[in-house]
């Protein structure tokens, strides 16, 4: 972020700008929305400048920007749209001490104007460092579709009923009040009444709210998918957003986390795979410690929380200790690896099953029914199988499976640093050893990707 954004309080304060033509007229438009007070220095102004000016709503200075104009000014544009108008400004401007913008020059600039979505008080600051603007524009026209616009106004008349509100408990409920204020009843009651209406709307939902008995504390066993955080169930993201509290393993990617509410506790529980993690029987305890005094508790897993996730043991602990919860599904790393390779897990004629299987248990290396794993045409997604890719190998080849076997080992499936390794068999462990994985892998056996070329074609055929 070489941009920070923040707000700034422009009460009292003087914004100027310099320049009277297009892009200081941009500028203006958004500038004459705060509480400063404007001037513009311009020898030609644009006869809208003019017009504010014979509003009374900004001071015009029919001459350029000359050495002390800028002084106790907290902002300065250079809008002039003259390169050497532009300068002096930005030397008059550092000269006193204020922040200075060039318009459309980015490294001029000590500061830059976000694309701004208003819905006053709630404004929302989109920027991209420059990067992109028609990206930053995309997604304010996207937010200012999704805001109503009487969020600014049903935001002005909350704010009053703040110290009302206090009468309902800290944390959870009095926020059920705002969410249903802000989301559910206030804007159609806005909308009929106008601020009439949604006063009556918060006096009657205070009294709803404050008759309603404490919430029970409850957990959600949430899948997180393999990582990328776009394949997120809607579910998920909706538990993460009114989390009290997520317990979530390693494999969580740091994307997704960030998604969780702001205000909620994250807890790492460790576990990795088998490696080195929180007990069990920890992390069954602090689920329930903190179900029981009243939060929305997110077990957060990687991948499918069904699918080697200890599920079983958490759900036990949960019934053991009266507490309510339900299991979100995910997409487990089985299903990520298969799209990567561009492959189906099952396919008609060649396996009509797949099994999961993990490389390790409890108890070391795990032995499965290596036998019927051997013959041709069987597929098998291998959770945990970096470590035990020889014992695999060796297991297999003893049961008689072709040395040419395809395997396709997947590294962190779906994350950007994704990695697929194809190889064979006979090959898998040294190559597993030479390919230097350090994410988590998965090892598809009986697959290869897809071959690239095969594909182009019918992509073709598809656009044409
Ligand atoms: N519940 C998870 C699996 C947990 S066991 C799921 O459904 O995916 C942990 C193992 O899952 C890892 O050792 C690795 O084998 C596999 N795994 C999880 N996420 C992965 C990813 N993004 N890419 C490849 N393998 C992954």
């Amino acid at each position: 972020m070489q941009h920070f954004p923040i707000f700034l309080d422009t009460a009292g304060r003087r914004i100027v700008v310099s320049g009277g033509g297009d892009a200081a007229v941009a500028k203006l438009r958004l500038i004459l929305k705060t509480a400063a007070t404007v001037e513009v220095f311009a020898e030609n102004a644009d006869p809208a400048i003019e017009a504010w000016a014979a509003d009374g709503v900004l001071t015009l200075h029919r001459r350029a920007l000359a050495d002390g104009d800028a002084e106790g000014a907290m902002l300065v544009y250079g809008a002039s749209e003259d390169d050497a108008a532009d300068t002096r400004a930005k030397t008059i401007a550092e000269a006193a001490g204020a922040l200075f913008n060039w318009v459309d020059n980015l490294e001029q600039s000590a500061f830059i104007t976000p694309a701004i979505v208003d819905r006053d008080p709630v404004t929302v600051a989109i920027g991209t460092e420059g990067a992109a603007p028609v990206l930053a524009r995309h997604i304010k026209r996207d937010l200012e579709d999704r805001l109503p616009v009487a969020l600014g106004a049903l935001a002005r008349i909350g704010k009053a009923f703040r110290g009302a509100a206090e009468a309902l408990p800290f944390g959870r409920a009095r926020r059920d009040f705002w969410s249903d204020y802000y989301l559910r009843s206030g804007p159609p009651a806005y909308e009929k009444a106008g601020e009439t209406g949604a006063l009556e709307a918060l006096d009657w939902l205070l009294e709803r709210h404050l008759a309603e008995t404490p919430k029970v504390g409850r957990v959600a066993l949430v899948g997180a998918g393999p990582g990328d955080p776009e394949l997120l169930t809607m579910k998920a993201r909706r538990a993460l957003d009114e989390a009290d509290v997520v317990i979530h393993d390693r494999l969580v990617a740091p994307e997704i986390l960030e998604l969780a509410r702001r205000e909620a506790l994250l807890i790492e529980a460790g576990k990795e795979g088998f490696g080195p993690s929180m007990k069990q029987d920890d992390i069954c305890a602090l689920m329930v410690e903190h179900a029981a005094r009243g939060a929305y508790v997110v077990r957060l897993k990687g991948g499918d929380p069904s699918v080697y996730g200890r599920l079983d043991e958490e759900v036990d602990a949960l019934d053991a200790a009266g507490i309510s919860w339900n299991v979100v599904p995910g997409i487990t790393a089985a299903s990520a690896a298969a799209a990567s390779l561009g492959q189906s897990l099952t396919k008609r004629d060649r396996n009509s099953g797949v099994r999961f299987l993990t490389g390790h248990d409890v108890k070391g290396f795990a032995e499965h029914d290596w036998r019927s794993l051997a013959k041709p045409g069987e597929v098998a997604a291998i959770y945990m199988a970096k470590k035990g890719a020889r014992f695999i190998q060796g297991r297999l080849m003893m049961h008689g499976a072709a040395p040419d076997t395809p395997v396709s080992v997947v590294e962190s499936a779906s994350r950007p640093d994704q990695r697929v390794l194809a190889t064979t068999l006979a090959r898998l462990a040294a190559d597993i050893d030479a390919g230097n994985m350090t994410g988590p892998a998965i090892l598809m056996y009986g697959l290869a990707p897809r071959a690239a070329e095969a594909a182009l074609p019918a992509l073709n055929e598809e656009q044409a």
